[in-house]
């Protein structure tokens, strides 16, 4: 069988063309990169769980009526997405201080913010990703003032419906990042929630020790950088359907 055409290939995911129109499918890759890609590696098996934890974090938001890009999971490292016009910003949002901001404003890390704070970031890896207002936005036409409303109200539900979610399984969601496209149906325009969500664009910390199970472990040199992945799954009952082949880490018996 022909292998299907490669579209892009990112710093973690490729896509590849779909099976219809109007599809493409998503391959979760194990590199990891950080700091603008000046730093690289390779998290065994990263991709498999990035796969299931952002599948079913994307159903559990669609099923609260948040509008995404997700059809389905394919198998261990792919899934099948529709095809949409990605705005080239990504929305981060912060409920603990931590990363860039504290190192920018001198707020020291883990302190809760007084109320959850929405930035916007560039989507330009020359430029570094720089950081930018919504004046910017309209103003350089990347998204209309209506996109922006309908990505602000997206995001603040996302935000809160997973603070819970992880909250109730002991895990803190620090911040995040997040980003949208437009999809087109029959001339109408709808913002749905594109990308992914897993550790890899999440600050996750264990509510009782603060440990970090997320890509910080890997930013930071802390080591286990899969098992705190993992971790976050498992704590979720998100397991992967289990090839020995394609993901390492202690076997539990049958
Ligand atoms: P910070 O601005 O503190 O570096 O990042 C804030 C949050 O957004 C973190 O959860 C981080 O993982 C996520 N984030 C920011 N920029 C990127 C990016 O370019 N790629 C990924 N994967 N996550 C990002």
């Amino acid at each position: 069988m022909a292998r299907r055409r490669q579209l892009y290939e990112g710093k973690a995911k490729i896509l590849f063309e779909g099976p219809e129109p109007g599809t493409l499918v998503q391959y979760f890759k194990d590199d990891a990169t950080a700091f603008n890609a000046q730093k690289k590696g390779i998290i065994t098996g990263k991709g498999v769980l990035n796969n299931r934890i952002s599948e079913y974090l994307m159903q559990r938001l669609s099923d609260i009526g948040i509008p995404t890009h997700f059809v389905r999971r394919l198998n261990m490292r792919e899934q099948l997405i529709r095809e949409v016009e990605i705005i080239p910003i990504e929305v981060v949002v912060r409920n603990v201080a931590a990363g860039s901001l504290s190192t920018r404003l001198g707020i020291p890390e883990g302190t809760r913010l007084p109320r959850s704070i929405i930035e916007y970031y560039y989507k330009n890896d020359q430029l570094g990703d720089p950081m930018v207002a919504e004046e910017h936005i309209t103003a350089f036409g990347w998204a209309v003032p209506q996109d922006m409303d309908d990505i602000v109200a997206l995001t603040l539900r996302i935000n809160d419906f997973l603070c819970g979610l992880f909250l109730g399984v002991g895990i803190i969601l620090v911040d995040f990042k997040v980003e949208f496209g437009r999809l087109w149906e029959n001339d109408e325009m709808r913002i749905v929630l594109a990308d992914e969500i897993s550790p890899d664009n999440c600050r996750l910390w264990d509510a009782k020790t603060n440990e970090k199970l997320d890509k910080d472990r890997f930013r930071q040199d802390l080591g286990s950088v899969e098992e705190g992945y993992r971790e976050v799954a498992r704590r979720r009952g998100i397991l992967p359907e289990g090839g020995p082949a394609d993901i390492k880490g202690p076997k539990t018996l049958q």
